[in-house]
């Protein structure tokens, strides 16, 4: 038997939405508990550089997560992480969360499973496609990289991969335009180490042994293809929201976003949800943290409600 755990409310999810709603949960002298399948600090641990956040011109995104989570540490409330929720039940008063280790039950739940990035498909796969340049650039130092996507993060991290000494960046966008901000392409562009192409797709990858050598690209417009020589691929091709745990539970966007009211409550009740995971046009730390305020604070008036 898995031993059960009781408590007010549950946070699914340890990025800033999540971590944001435990300090105010934990304000409002709720005993909650953080369940986060992976490690604290979501996306903002692969971004190299937040500058919008107030208080920190510019911080590191581990950085800035490892202080969020040194303030949740500092009240008190229980993080497990790497830890998988293998089901969810929010139907009823009480909610239940059961993990590969333990079972909680609480009568509110907080929903701040964020988004992931959209992997990208091949016919041919291998081990040196990546999804994050913070966290696998360093070995691309003095190599030739291929960057899928043409919006702000493409462009973002293919400069970051550039200052950890990449010696070329390949962008390929498949709209007619790049999307990213005009500053950053101009920066990129600037460096003398970057080429862009758009209206090309990746067709596969060429393989040799379990050695990336090359991408197979074409121009969708002129059905050119051409073999371009790299030695790892950097994929930034948007995000989907994590869904999965109760995508037949709650109501959905058709996106598969959770369409929240201004108190951040869904479909159920008890159930809130915060962060990327909510269906809104602007999605940023600062709104994360607002969502999971407000969604923390809800719960607690839910709870004292009844
Ligand atoms: C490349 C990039 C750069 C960015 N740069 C900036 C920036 O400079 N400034 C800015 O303000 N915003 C930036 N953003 C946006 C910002 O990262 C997000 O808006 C923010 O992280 C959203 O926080 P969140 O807590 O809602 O979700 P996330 O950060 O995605 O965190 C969600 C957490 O939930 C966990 N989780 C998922 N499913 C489950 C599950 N089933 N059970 C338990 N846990 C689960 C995940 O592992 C994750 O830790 C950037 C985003 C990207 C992709």
């Amino acid at each position: 038997m898995k031993p059960e755990h009781h408590c007010d409310c549950v946070i699914l999810g340890g990025g800033p939405a999540g971590l944001t709603a435990a300090i105010y949960a934990a304000r409002a002298k709720l005993s909650a508990v953080i369940l986060e399948s992976n490690i604290t600090g979501g996306l903002v641990n692969s971004t190299y550089s937040v500058e919008n956040f107030p208080s920190y011109p510019s911080i590191h995104g581990m950085e800035l997560m490892r202080r969020m989570r040194a303030h949740v540490d500092g009240l008190g409330v229980p993080v497990e992480e790497v830890c998988a929720v293998e089901r969810l039940d929010l139907a009823g008063k009480v909610k239940t969360a059961e993990t590969d280790e333990a079972v909680y039950r609480a009568p509110a739940v907080i929903l701040a499973t964020g988004r992931k990035p959209v992997a990208l498909e091949t016919p041919t796969e291998c081990d040196q496609v990546h999804h994050c340049a913070i966290c696998d650039g360093a070995p691309y130092a003095g190599k030739r990289v291929l960057v899928a996507g043409g919006g702000n993060s493409a462009f973002d991290e293919s400069l970051y991969l550039l200052s950890l000494g990449v010696a070329h960046v390949t962008l390929i966008e498949v709209m007619p335009r790049f999307f990213a901000a005009a500053a950053a392409q101009e920066a990129l562009f600037a460096s003398g180490k970057a080429q862009g192409h758009t209206e090309t797709r990746l067709v596969d990858l060429e393989v040799t042994g379990d050695r990336l050598t090359a991408a197979l690209l074409e121009n969708t417009a002129t059905g050119e293809t051409w073999r371009e020589p790299v030695d790892g691929v950097f994929a930034f091709l948007g995000q989907i929201p994590n869904n999965a745990l109760f995508a037949e539970q709650i109501e959905l966007t058709k996106a598969g976003y959770i369409p929240a009211a201004v108190d951040m409550a869904t479909s159920l009740p008890g159930v809130f949800a915060a962060g990327d995971i909510v269906d809104k046009p602007f999605r940023q730390i600062t709104t994360a943290v607002a969502d999971g305020t407000v969604a923390a604070l809800s719960a607690e008036r839910f709870l004292r409600g009844r």
